[in-house]
C-alpha cells in the first residue's frame, strides 16, 4: 500500500585492504575516489572512483 520513504543515503560495500582486517565496510558513494578511515583496524582506505553502484532493493514478493 503506502511507500515506505527511507532517507538511507545509497552505500556501497568494500572490502578493507588491510589483511588482519578484511572487514566488509559501507562506504557511502559520496566518497568515490576519496580516502576514507576503516572503522574496524582505523587504517586509510582509498574508494575506488569507479566503485559499482549497489543495486536498489526490490521487493518483488
Ligand atoms: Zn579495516
Amino acid at each position: 500500500m503506502s511507500t515506505p520513504s527511507t532517507t538511507t543515503p545509497p552505500s556501497a560495500q568494500i572490502m578493507c585492504p588491510h589483511l588482519k582486517c578484511r572487514k566488509v565496510l559501507a562506504i557511502p558513494l559520496e566518497a568515490r575516489g576519496q580516502v576514507v578511515k576503516c572503522s574496524h583496524c582505523q587504517n586509510l582506505l582509498r574508494v575506488p572512483a569507479n566503485m559499482p553502484m549497489p543495486k536498489p532493493k526490490v521487493d518483488a514478493a
